[in-house]
């Protein structure tokens, strides 16, 4: 048996069937090329959906994570460790925000900014006043709680009863949102792109009407970057496209490089919601992964960002040109390429390992999230593996 007949006939035996995996196990990467156990490359426009933003075993985040792990790698949150502090300053110098709760995961920085809207409307208002307005075809996670607030019906079955209090107003459609809108509602929860729905990109022009509502009637803004985070757009967050200042943002995927971390940002408005003992957790904020945000965070200045939008449009440039491409949505390095003639977008990203590419699909779309250091050589090499598996369509 190969080694690959032997890692799956093992997965299969020992590890739950929750996941339709592809034929491939990878063993090994550098930057945006890895390799499975027969040594076939592949370029990675996957990042493991969103996550290694440098890519594979970066060296600055490998040496800043290995330091760490073999200084302290964990201790409880009963202490204070310098690169959890370190990681929580940077985020809020670059982005406005003013305190930060770490977390494992974004479901887990959702639960966190669900609970924090609903003691901050407790608290002002009373009882009755809980509800959290998500957008249709949104995805917010895989608890009861943010399955619950996903906007999407196949999410709502089995496993019943779901928390209360979740009600969905249409994306883009600022009278659904006025509808929704009553004296029971807390927060506004949304994606600025919604990744897992579609790579669908909210009008600037909605999103600032949502803000302005929900400053009128003291309703906690939450802005879901769990995708959209961490430098994937071109912009350190994607509210900063937007021109918006959210009361609350969440992240996960790409902040931790390749390592289990999410992060709550708390604005003016909820800095001092949560008090000691209101949320926490064992593993939030643990100094090895917060070393690799530290370091993330430090390499994604001005120039680094700038080159995300450029490296974005280059790659726009040329996958218009390929075959079955009606069009292309998103930002930067998140990218939902439109396909025409009925192809479906799993077809493509079964046939683009074939010829070398991990590929992503969002609904019906072909979803891109590159690390976001790829290099030019390895963006070609990608989009040409990409192009070959359009063509046999
Ligand atoms: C992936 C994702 C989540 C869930 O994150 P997990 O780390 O899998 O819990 C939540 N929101 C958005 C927008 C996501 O893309």
């Amino acid at each position: 048996m190969s080694n690959f007949d032997l890692i799956k006939e093992k997965d299969e035996s020992y590890v739950a069937h929750t996941y339709g995996r592809f034929p491939v196990a990878i063993k090994e990467g550098k930057g945006a090329l890895c390799k499975d156990f027969d040594g076939k490359e592949y370029i990675d426009f996957s990042s493991g959906i969103g996550v290694n933003s440098l890519g594979f075993c970066d060296e600055g985040w490998v040496s800043a994570v290995t330091k760490q792990l073999t200084t302290l790698q964990h201790i409880s949150n009963l202490y204070y460790t310098e690169p959890c502090t370190n990681a929580a300053k940077l985020l809020c110098e670059k982005t406005g925000m003013k305190k930060v709760f770490f977390s494992n995961s974004g479901a887990e920085s959702n639960e966190g900014a669900i609970k924090c809207a609903r003691k901050y409307s407790f608290e002002k208002y009373g009882e009755g006043r809980n509800k959290v307005i998500t957008l249709v075809n949104s995805f917010h996670g895989r608890t009861v709680t943010t399955l619950a607030a996903t906007g999407q019906d196949v999410f709502h079955k089995y496993f019943y009863p779901f928390t209360e209090g979740f009600v969905y107003a249409e994306a883009n459609n600022i009278d659904a949102l006025k509808n929704a809108l009553d004296g029971s509602v807390c927060a506004v929860m949304m994606e600025l792109i919604q990744g897992e729905g579609g790579v669908m990109p909210l009008d600037k022009a909605y999103v600032k009407e949502v803000e302005a509502l929900c400053k009128e009637n003291d309703i906690i803004l939450i802005i879901d970057e769990v995708q959209t985070g961490v430098g994937r757009t071109g912009e350190l967050f994607c509210f900063q496209n937007y021109d918006i200042t959210p009361d609350i943002v969440t992240t996960a995927k790409g902040i931790g490089g390749g390592l289990p971390l999410g992060c709550v940002m708390f604005g003016e408005k909820t800095e001092t919601v949560f008090g000691p003992s209101d949320h926490a957790t064992t593993f939030g904020g643990n100094p090895v992964a917060t070393a690799g945000a530290e370091y993330i965070l430090n390499t994604m200045d001005e120039k680094f960002l700038g080159e995300v939008k450029a490296k974005g449009e280059y790659m726009r440039e040329k996958i218009l040109t390929m075959p079955h491409v009606e069009g292309i949505d998103g930002l930067g390095l998140m990218m939902g390429i439109r396909l025409s003639d009925g192809i479906k977008s799993a077809d493509v990203v079964k046939k683009g390992i074939e010829y070398g590419a991990l590929l992503l699909t969002a609904k019906a779309k072909v979803r891109l999230l590159p690390p976001l250091n790829i290099r030019y050589e390895e963006i070609d090499k990608g989009l040409e593996a990409l192009e070959k598996a359009l063509g046999d369509m």
